[in-house]
C-alpha cells in the first residue's frame, strides 16, 4: 500500500513526520513522493495562521479528489470541528499514530515494496506544550502544558540518529527554552547532558525565548564542540507596549542584554528572530520602535508574519488593524531585514565557513547561512572554505 506525507507548520511537526515516516516505511508500507497519488495520505497539520488553516483544508480536499484515504493529525484536527477525513488523530494521540492507520488499514491489500530517504539534518524534539499564553497564540491551548522528555530518551535519541549518520542534529520544542522548569532544570543542563554522546557532531537549537539566555546557558553551549551559533531569539515586537499588550515577558532593553551577551561569546553569531507586525491596535509610533529596534540588533535573518486573530485568544478581541495597513508595514521590515541580512552576509567574505553540504553543492555553515559551491560536493559532506563573494543571500564558496 503507498502512502505519503504531507507536513504543515513548525519543526515539531517536520520532526513528528519524520519519525511516523520512518515508522510507516518500517511497517511496510510504500513511500511516494509529495506531487504523486497515494493510497494513504497522512497530513500533519497547522492552525498557527490562517493561511495554515487554509493549507491544511486545500491538502484535505486536494487528497479526496485523488480518491486517497485520508489521515489529519496535530493542531488543525484540535480546533476544529466536521473534517471531511478517514482518521482524525488529535496531538495527544500522536504517539498511537502508527497502530491507528494500521488499524485503519487492516483490510487493504500490501504491497511491500518502498524506498528510504536521507538527510544530514535530523529535528529532535525535546519539549512539547507551553503554558505562556502569548495573547496571540492557540498553541498552549492546542499542545497543552510544557512537557519536557526524559534526558534518558533523549540522549537515547540522538546515539540513534548519529547512527544513522546524520551530521547535524536540532534540538527543538514547542517552548523550547522551557525544557527541565518541571525538574528545576533548564536547556543548559540537556546540552551538558548531550555532551557525552554528541561528540563533534553539529547541534543546533531551534526558537528561544530570551529568558534561557545566560551567562551559564552560554558557557554549556561552549563545551559543546560542534555547537551552532545560530540563536533565533523569539522577538515578536520592538515595542514595549506591544510586547505588554502581547503578554511576553520582557522589555525591548531586555531582550537587547540578552543579544549582547551572545556577542560577547560568539561575536559573528547569527541572531535571527520572529516579528509580527500590525499586532491590534498597534500605532504607527510603535510599528516605527519596532523597525528602529530592529536595525539596532541587525538581525541576520528575519521571518516576519502579519498578524491574523486566532480565535480563541485573548488578542482576538482586541482592534483589528487594517489589512492594507499591515501589508505596509510588512514589506517595510522585510526591506530592512533584507538589508541587514545583506549586511551581515557580507562581513563572511575573505573568512572561513564550516559548510554542511545537502543537494546540488548547496548547503549551510553554523550560522545558517545559505552556501554555494562552483565545485561539485557530494553530500551529507562537511568542509571548511573561503568565502569568494555574496549572492543575494547565498555566499559563493
Ligand atoms: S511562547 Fe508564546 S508564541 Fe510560543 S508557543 Fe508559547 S504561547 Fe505560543
Amino acid at each position: 500500500m503507498t502512502i505519503k506525507f504531507v507536513n504543515l507548520g513548525c519543526k515539531v511537526n517536520l520532526h513528528e513526520t519524520e519519525q511516523l515516516r520512518k515508522a510507516c516505511y518500517e511497517a511496510g508500507f510504500s513511500l511516494v513522493e509529495e506531487n504523486e497519488k497515494a493510497d494513504l495520505v497522512v497530513i500533519n497539520s497547522c492552525t498557527v495562521t490562517h493561511m495554515s488553516d487554509r493549507k491544511s483544508r486545500q491538502q484535505i480536499s486536494r487528497a479526496k479528489r485523488d480518491g486517497s484515504k485520508v489521515v489529519v493529525m496535530g493542531c488543525y484536527v484540535d480546533i476544529h470541528e466536521e473534517i471531511d477525513a478517514d482518521l482524525l488523530i488529535p496531538n495527544e494521540e500522536k504517539d498511537e499514530a502508527l497502530a491507528k492507520i494500521l488499524e485503519l488499514v487492516a483490510h487493504e491489500t500490501w504491497n511491500q515494496t518502498g524506498y528510504t530517504y536521507d538527510k544530514t539534518r535530523a529535528f529532535l524534539k525535546v519539549q512539547d506544550g507551553c503554558n505562556q499564553f502569548c495573547s496571540y497564540c492557540i498553541i498552549p491551548y492546542a499542545r497543552g502544558r510544557a512537557k519536557s522528555y526524559p534526558y534518558e530518551q533523549i540522549k537515547q535519541e540522538v546515539v540513534e540518529l548519529l547512527e544513522h549518520g546524520f551530521k547535524e542534529i536540532v534540538l527543538t520544542g514547542i517552548n523550547l527554552s522551557s525544557f527541565g522548569k518541571e525538574w528545576d532544570e533548564s536547556l543548559g543542563h540537556l546540552l551538558t547532558a548531550l555532551k557525552e554522546v554528541i561528540g563533534e557532531t553539529r547541534l543546533r537549537l531551534g526558537s528561544l525565548e530570551p529568558h534561557v539566555i545566560t551567562e551559564d546557558f552560554l558557557r554549556r553551549t561552549q563545551e559543546i564542540p560542534g555547537f551552532c551559533p545560530q540563536f533565533h531569539l523569539s522577538l515578536q515586537s520592538g515595542s514595549e507596549t506591544v510586547l505588554k499588550r502581547m503578554n511576553r515577558h520582557y522589555t525591548p532593553g531586555e531582550y537587547k542584554e540578552k543579544v549582547d551577551l551572545i556577542r560577547e561569546v560568539y561575536p559573528h553569531a547569527a541572531i535571527t528572530t520572529d516579528v509580527i507586525v500590525g499586532f491590534p491596535e498597534e500605532t504607527e509610533e510603535e510599528f516605527r520602535e519596532t523597525l528602529a529596534f530592529v536595525e539596532e540588533i541587525a538581525f541576520s535573518h528575519m521571518h516576519i508574519f502579519s498578524y491574523s486573530p486566532r480565535q480563541g485568544t485573548p488578542a482576538a478581541r482586541r482592534i483589528d488593524l487594517h489589512p492594507e495597513v499591515k501589508k505596509r508595514r510588512n514589506r517595510e521590515l522585510h526591506d530592512l531585514a533584507a538589508k541587514l541580512k545583506e549586511e551581515y552576509l557580507d562581513g563572511f567574505v575573505g573568512k572561513e565557513v564550516e559548510v554542511l553540504f545537502e543537494q546540488d553543492s548547496r548547503g549551510l555553515t553554523r550560522e545558517y547561512i545559505q552556501v554555494f559551491s562552483e565545485e561539485e560536493k557530494p553530500e551529507n559532506t562537511i568542509e571548511t572554505l573561503v568565502v569568494k563573494e555574496r549572492k543575494k543571500e547565498e555566499l559563493r564558496v
